[in-house]
Order: structure tokens, then sequence, then C-alpha cells
């Protein structure tokens, strides 16, 4: 019998790691969130070699990600973290708003143990299936980490929860950190770390709003050529609260978007520029007067915005 010593824990919240298709070479008309947890987990047997729970937190496509589930996923991360027995929790997510998640229980949770997110770029019932391989190797990595933090681990490689990012739309090497790299690689179920897990920020599962209802209304508009920023001052008369910019470059904003972002801060909007590039980030003290988000993508600039706005949140 397995050792209740050093249990994972796996929460299973959907993505197309529970995805199916009718056919095995379909890796794009699939349905997302169609098997439970522990079917997951049934479907690898080497994870029955070690003490496992297996909990169903959310069942959905993870593009239809909101603050009820991440606040429910928090809290119950936080929960299992919290048990003696439990060395550390998996989540099992979808790829697309993954970059988001990994950021937020970074930045609430108490994670004295690891929390490792894992995912896949192909169904279940694909021929190329990475689902299995991912969840096996999340778990190596919760058993094996012997420190805290907030990690996702796909494609054989460990990536630090806060610098997640998708960078591709279709392939099974999808995710990176940008310039910071990964934490570590995923071998033969040997985890080996080049650097240390960034510590989770712990501000509290209650920072973070529990439903999208709850929280400030934070939009996300994009510089771009051609730029008239009209839709921030449709955005400020509808009643936004906040406004994430997906800057040019290093953060460089379209004069007719400045002027339109100068009205929505001179109203009480809070602003803050994110770079739209895929690597790189916001570099430098801003002279514009801005403030930047400096290496956070904008869809993690905007859950911090949030967090600041319902919490008044210092920045990190
Ligand atoms: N739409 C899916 C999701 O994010 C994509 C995936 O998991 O790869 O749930």
């Amino acid at each position: 019998m397995a050792s209740s010593i050093g249990k994972v824990v796996i929460l299973g919240t959907g993505g197309t790691i529970a995805g199916t298709a009718a056919s095995a070479q379909d890796n794009v008309g699939y349905s997302a969130a169609q098997l439970g947890v522990a079917q997951l987990v049934a479907a690898v047997p080497a994870l029955a070699e070690g003490s496992i729970e297996a909990e169903q937190v959310a069942q959905i496509d993870s593009k239809d990600m909101t603050l009820a589930v991440l606040h429910r996923l928090a809290q119950r991360v936080q929960a299992h973290l919290d048990r003696p027995e439990v060395a550390g929790v998996v989540v099992t997510h979808g790829t697309d708003t993954l970059e988001e998640t990994a950021f937020v229980l970074h930045r609430v949770l108490h994670a004295h143990k690891p929390v490792v997110l894992t995912a896949a770029m192909r169904p279940a019932t694909s021929l190329q299936a990475d689902g299995p391989q991912n969840l096996l190797d999340a778990v190596s990595v919760a058993r094996a980490a012997g420190q805290g933090g907030v990690v996702a681990v796909i494609g054989a490689r460990v990536w630090a929860g806060a610098e997640l990012r998708k960078v591709h739309s279709y392939r099974l090497d999808a995710f990176s950190a940008g310039d910071a790299g990964p934490l570590g690689w995923i071998e033969e179920g040997v985890l080996r770390a080049v650097r240390m897990w960034p510590a989770a920020q712990g501000l509290g599962v209650d920072a973070l709003p529990a439903t999208d209802e709850a929280a400030p209304w934070v939009a996300v508009v994009t510089s771009h050529a051609g730029a008239r920023g009209r839709e921030v001052d449709a955005l400020v008369a509808a009643g936004v609260r906040g406004l994430v910019v997906a800057a040019t470059g290093n953060g460089t904003l379209h004069m007719q978007l400045e002027s339109a972002l100068r009205r929505a801060q001179d109203a009480g909007v809070q602003v803050l520029r994110a770079s739209r590039c895929a690597f790189g980030g916001i570099v430098g003290d801003s002279t514009s007067g801005w403030p930047s988000a400096g290496a956070l993508t904008p869809a993690q600039a905007r859950i911090e915005l949030v967090l600041r706005l319902h919490g008044h949140t210092a920045a990190p």
C-alpha cells in the first residue's frame, strides 16, 4: 500500500489535458474539459506508486476562466498545502489562461510547499497526447522539489509561475518564461534545477476578489498603428476603474491613445503599462510617467491591477 508520507494532491480544473476529440488525428477540433481528474490519474499507472489524492475543483475550458474559479482554486490549494501529510499540490489546467492562474497563485498563496501547474497542448485522445507525461512530471516535481513556490511543468521544463507565458498557439513546446528561461528540467522523473524558485508572495486568498462581479473592472487596451483612443473614452464613460495598456516595444504609447489615457487618469482611472512584445517586458525606469508592469504580460498585468484596486496592494 502506498504510504501517506509525501502525499501529492492533484486538483483538476479542465482544459485540453482533459479534452477529447472524435478522432485521434484531430488536434484542433476537440472539446476541452471532458475527462475528470480521476480519469487523468487512472491513465498514468506510474502515479499509483506514490500517495495521490485527486479532487475536481472545476471543469472548464480555461479560456472561460473566472475569478470565482480562481478564488475557489486558490482556497483549495491553500487548504491542501496546510495539511501536514501533503508534500505538494498539482493543478491540471488549460493552457490558454495558465499564465494568469500561475501569476494569481504566485501572488496570493502562502506556498511553503510546491504548487505545480500542468497542462497539455493535445487532447487526451490524440496520437500526440502530452498530458499523461506532463502530469507524471508535475507530480515528480511536486515530490522532489523540496521548496515552496508556484511553478508550471510542461514539456519537461519547469517554469516560474510569475514568469510564465504562452508563446505558441499550437506547438507542444508552447510556453516560455521570457528572458528568464526555465527553472530547470525534468528528465526521466529526475528534477534538474538550475536556479532557485521565486518565493510565492503570500498576499492571502482574500486579496483576490471572490467573483468577477465583486472585482474592480479592469480592461486591456492595445497601442497600435492608427490608435485613436476612443475605446478608452468609452470605457471610462462605462465605469472602468483600471486600464492595462499593451504598449508597443519598450512601453511606448501612440500619442492619440496617450491623450485618451491622460483623460482617463484625470477621471480617476488607474493605468498600468505592459509591453505587447513576447520577450523583454518594459526595461528601465519610465521617463513617460506611466507606471510599468515590468516583465508581466498584459494579461498578468491585468490581474495585478485587479489585486491592487481590490486591496490597495503594493506593487511586487
Ligand atoms: N482552450 C484550452 C484551455 O485553455 C486550451 C488548452 O488547454 O490547451 O482550456
